[in-house]
């Protein structure tokens, strides 16, 4: 508990966490089920290759997420190159800037133009109406992204692709067991492409799964993930190698199993830093609308400095100094990566990256650590304008390191 700024770590002081509070630690299940089925397919000796674990993990996700197929892959990013290669995209594809850069790396390493798009100031989910100013000759579809596990006007885009003959598919790497407006997300677009990385909310070390309607889509994401085969001797297509291994699906079924007991943590964790943030004057919580399913698998705080007198990145070098790993998503925005830097500016983009702060939790974070971060919070936001003083007053050379 600190008394007076001077006692912040990043002054000097002891850091409040000993050991560091991270993001992203995995949400880890029933090990002896894991290793159970880790022993079946040693048994089996069969450990990738349409193995029976992958086909069960396929069927679970399918059923979740209410989609007809589920092809699970070796990670999202590759999912989400077979979704758009198996949709038959080319030229320009319009994607938010606010996103991990795997959405626009997918996109790119396709040779495809990923054409960046505002969000909505508030939500953070894509715009409709900049994305229809973006729509050219060149533009063969829109990539959605649920960002925080929340869909935003999924009616209007999906309009909007329609109206003008484009395609529509989602980066749903968030959103895994999320709904919008009651329907599962899994259903929107033509497909849409889970994330089973171990940072996410149900995970298979690594993983990701495409998830459609389309039978045909279906089954060239299938060809498409195993080298382009389409029978023992038969390549019909340029393919790659996106499969999962069957020691994924053991993880992932494990983690499946425990999907509830995940999202009840989560959504406990959740509470408590909207009670423990509630007098942290300038600091306030992304909040999920209770009438749809969220996985509440990412905290976001956003920091107002006209309030706190606190800018984002003072509040991250405060938290780091006390080892609490805050990461800064999703900053700067892909349209300002070196990759894809052209002078392209969107200023709710923009706007948002720089005030937004994803906060550890998981079912590797506790209530006693949530409530002594929110003590610490509190204190920074109280003192906001002391601790930036300070920060300014310092020589140069100590702020550089
Ligand atoms: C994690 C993530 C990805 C990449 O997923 P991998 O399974 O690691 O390839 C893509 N998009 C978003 C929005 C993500 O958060």
């Amino acid at each position: 508990m600190k008394a007076v700024v001077g006692e912040l770590a990043r002054f000097g002081g002891t850091p409040e966490f000993r050991t560091p509070l991270r993001l992203g630690r995995p949400n880890i299940g029933d090990r002896a089920r894991f290793f159970a089925r880790l022993g079946g397919a040693l048994d089996r000796g069969w450990l990738s290759n349409g193995g029976p674990l992958v086909a069960e993990f396929e069927d679970r996700v399918a059923r979740i997420t209410g989609a007809r197929h589920c092809v699970a892959t070796c990670n999202a990013t590759l999912a989400l190159q077979l979704a758009i290669r198996a949709a038959g995209w080319r030229g320009e594809v319009i994607v938010p800037a606010l996103t991990f850069a795997a959405t626009a790396h997918a996109v790119a390493w396709l040779g495809l133009t990923p054409v960046f798009c505002d969000v909505d100031p508030v939500t953070g989910g894509l715009d409709p109406g900049h994305a229809a100013t973006l729509i050219g000759p060149r533009t063969s579809g829109i990539l959605g992204v649920h960002l925080w596990g929340r869909g935003h006007r999924l009616d209007e885009l999906t309009e909007l692709a329609h109206r003008h003959g484009i395609g529509l598919l989602f980066d749903a790497a968030h959103a895994f067991a999320c709904s919008w407006r009651g329907r599962p997300i899994g259903s929107f677009g033509a497909a849409e492409v889970f994330s089973f990385h171990s940072t996410k909310f149900v995970h298979a070390f690594e993983g990701g799964a495409l998830v459609t309607d389309d039978d045909a889509l279906a089954e060239r994401a299938r060809s498409l993930r195993n080298f382009g085969l389409t029978g023992p001797d038969e390549v019909a297509q340029v393919g790659v190698n996106a499969k999962m291994s069957e020691a994924s699906a053991a993880m992932g079924l494990t983690s499946v199993d425990s999907l509830e007991e995940f999202r009840a943590h989560n959504a406990h964790n959740h509470a408590r830093y909207t009670a423990g943030l509630a007098a942290a004057p300038g600091i306030r919580l992304l909040a999920f609308d209770p009438a749809e399913d969220n996985n509440f698998q990412y905290v976001v705080a956003e920091v107002d400095e006209t309030v706190t007198g606190l800018g984002r990145d003072t509040l991250h070098e405060v938290l780091l100094a006390e080892n609490v790993l805050a990461r800064r998503y999703f900053h700067p925005g892909c349209h300002l990566m070196a990759p894809y830097r052209d002078g392209t500016r969107l200023p709710h983009t923009e706007a948002l990256a720089a005030r937004s702060l994803a906060l550890p939790t998981g079912t590797a974070v506790g209530a006693e650590q949530i409530d002594r971060l929110c003590r610490l919070l509190r204190f920074a936001a109280r003192n906001g304008r002391a601790i930036q003083d300070r920060i300014g007053a310092e020589p140069v050379i100590a702020r550089a390191s």
